[in-house]
């Protein structure tokens, strides 16, 4: 019998993600789309807001639910803009203007401190009231200019460690394997295994 989850987010984009890694990697795994209403995410770090909706998912669904909360930490800045990343600017979801403001921010600071990490937190929680969290982290550091036209968000700006080239010059299958959703998934993996072996 295969498992159904359902991945607790509205964004059809990133259920496609979840479906194309995890099922590929999980023939008996189905994620399902949430459909019932969106709590207020007013956690105060990724594993609070990741739990918050995973929980809203399994309460009105009564499925295994999985959802996740992600962004960028940068080191001088302790961690921020972190769990406001998709709203730095004050305008929700503008990542050019996220951006510049980040970059802005960063000036005057030198490249040996300009480090950085993308950081993607996922929740699973089960009917039963058992919960789970998983992180992956993928280090780098702030660019001074937006580069490359692939991936979204604060892609254009970060170096990752070891790469020539920004988040958003990798093409997107090697962005697939090296990110912090990828280290995420890789960690997700034996935890869904166990559910559909059980
Ligand atoms: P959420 O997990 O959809 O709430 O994403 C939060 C925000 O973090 C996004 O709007 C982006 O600004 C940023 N973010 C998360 N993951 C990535 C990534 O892989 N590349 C670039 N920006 C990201």
């Amino acid at each position: 019998m295969p498992l159904r989850v359902v991945l607790a987010t509205h964004n059809q984009h990133k259920a496609a993600e979840f479906q194309g890694i995890l099922g590929a990697r999980i023939p008996d795994l189905v994620i399902e789309p949430y459909e019932g209403p969106e709590p207020v995410e007013d956690g105060i770090t990724f594993a609070e807001n990741a739990l918050i909706k995973a929980r809203a998912a399994v309460a009105f669904t009564r499925l295994p639910a999985i959802a996740d909360d992600s962004g960028i930490c940068v080191d001088v800045l302790g961690g921020a803009p972190g769990i406001f990343s998709a709203r730095w600017s004050g305008v929700h979801g503008d990542a050019a203007a996220n951006n510049r403001l980040l970059l802005d921010q960063l000036a005057d600071v030198p490249d040996p401190h300009r480090g950085a990490h993308f950081r993607a937190t996922m929740a699973l929680v089960l009917p039963s009231g058992e919960e789970h969290i998983v992180d992956g982290i993928w280090p780098g550091r702030l660019l001074r200019a937006p580069r490359g036209a692939n991936g979204h968000g604060y892609d254009p700006v970060f170096l990752p460690d070891g790469c020539a080239e920004s988040a958003a010059e990798l093409a997107p299958e090697d962005k697939n394997t090296l990110s912090h959703r990828a280290r995420a998934f890789a960690a997700l993996e034996p935890l869904l295994r166990d559910l559909v072996h059980a």
